[in-house]
């Protein structure tokens, strides 16, 4: 699958054609004159291009890392070997959670591209909360998704050495992982450049994040865990602009990002950005389905997300934990069989507090630092925008600070559910 060594250079819509005319196999699945095939660029994301190439017998995806940041240009440069990390993980995501990652047809390592299964008709699954559509079946889908990639990563399922290695294959994905530390765990709770934030009703909100020490310490060791707990191999960026689906099917994409880091990132990332959505929804116009359905449908999806995360990690734990963590050999009685048991909960619950402090640490980046998303930036009425995002921040300080106070899922939508009729006070 791998491809021979070449030097680097941008696959525009000819080059492209070219390229893949050159490969049998991608050839074949897109059928027919290559010089009819129809190529389009549809990259909406922040980092890099995405082509949507069709045939006469089907379609794929290709993606190509560019060696800077797209949203900010060439004065950002980013290393092309993330492509290749992104490559791996994507493997390895299919291998453990099939049918939940597109299928990958091809990489090569030196162009920085990877050809993959084309998802259709899928939508980005953040467009389809902003209309406020449900998802049945998102609960099942990421919950097996995170279960799976991120148990049999951890010291619960390999080998010390098997561990070792792959904390090796993704540890020279750093400069992603940099960008993580500084538009997340530092930036915003400073003045830097890229920030911003719905002004002027946020300002005075904006500025007590920069003076209020209590948070500082929080995401400073939010900052430290992600830096320092290679736990398990993350997606690293796993929101709902990385998740693409349609009724009933849920594919996770982009895993650029993948590191080993805490588990409760990715687990935090997609509840911070269920509950994103959840205090969005009331600035939006009023949907076919009824936003009051759709917002106790987000809620409720926020506790099954983690009640059928945890349920499925300790099947997997109990079932066949053959790692180095936890020896079997010291556990064998029946006594230690209970003991084990009780360590599992106590396990989990640490797990749960990780992820509350990482969501609220997602939910406070996308208000105040560079990466915005569209679930509050498409509220137009900017008081209207600011009075969610005020709520949203609230929950998130409480969570970051008081985080010991949420026990359970339910303690964080109760909160929730409060805030959402809380009035705040806004800049002017
Ligand atoms: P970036 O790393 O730049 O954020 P993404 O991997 O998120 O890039 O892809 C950008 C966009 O391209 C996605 O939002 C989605 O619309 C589209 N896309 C990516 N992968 C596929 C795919 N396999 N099938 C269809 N569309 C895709
Ligand atoms: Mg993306």
């Amino acid at each position: 699958m791998a491809q021979g060594q070449g030097d680097y250079r941008i696959l525009h819509e000819a080059a492209l054609r070219d390229y893949l005319a050159g490969l049998p196999e991608l050839k074949a699945v897109l059928g027919g004159e290559p010089a009819r095939w129809t190529i389009t660029e549809v990259g909406d994301g922040n980092l890099n291009l995405v082509f949507i190439v069709k045939g006469a017998s089907g379609g794929v995806a290709v993606k190509q890392a560019l060696p800077y940041v797209r949203l900010v240009g060439e004065s950002w440069p980013l290393p092309l070997s993330r492509a290749h990390h992104e490559y791996l993980a994507l493997s390895k995501q299919a291998q453990l959670a099939p049918g939940l990652v597109p299928a990958l047809l091809h990489h090569n390592e030196s162009l920085a591209l990877t050809v993959m299964e084309l998802l259709e008709p899928h939508i980005i699954m953040r467009k389809g909360l902003v209309a406020a559509t449900q998802y049945p079946g998102f609960v099942g889908d990421i919950s097996t998704f995170m279960a799976r990639t991120l148990f049999f990563t951890s010291d619960l399922a390999l080998t010390a050495a098997e561990k070792k290695e792959g904390i090796a294959a993704f540890a020279g994905n750093h400069a992603l992982c940099k960008i993580t530390e500084d538009l997340i765990f530092t930036d915003p709770y400073r003045i830097a450049e890229q920030n911003r934030w719905t002004a002027p009703y946020l300002d005075a909100l904006a500025a007590s994040l920069r003076d209020d020490m209590e948070l500082h310490v929080a995401i400073s060791r939010l900052k430290l865990k992600f830096m320092a707990s290679p736990e398990a191999l993350l997606h690293g960026d796993l929101h709902t602009g990385s998740i693409m689906v349609t009724d009933s099917q849920t594919r996770v994409i982009d895993p650029e990002f993948a590191f080993y880091g805490p588990m409760g990132f990715d687990v935090g990332a997609v509840l911070a950005n269920l509950l994103m959505a959840y205090f969005a929804s009331s600035g939006h116009e009023r949907a076919p389905g009824g936003r009051a359905a759709f917002e106790a449908w987000v809620l409720e999806t926020v506790e099954q997300v983690w009640n059928e995360f945890s349920r499925k990690f300790l099947d997997l734990w109990r079932a066949g934990a053959a790692g180095d963590a936890y020896p079997v050999s010291l556990f064998a009685s029946e006594k230690g069989a209970a003991r084990l048991e009780v360590e599992r909960q106590t396990y989990m619950q640490r797990l749960f507090t990780d992820a509350v402090g990482f969501a609220a640490a997602k939910i406070t980046r996308r208000i105040f630092g560079l990466a915005h998303n569209i679930d509050f930036e498409l509220i137009e009425d900017s008081k209207k925008r600011a009075i969610s995002e005020a709520r949203a921040v609230r929950l998130a300080r409480a969570m970051m600070v008081e985080t010991g106070a949420f026990r359970t899922i339910a303690d964080v939508t109760g909160a929730a559910r409060k805030l959402r009729v809380w009035r705040p006070e806004l800049s002017s």
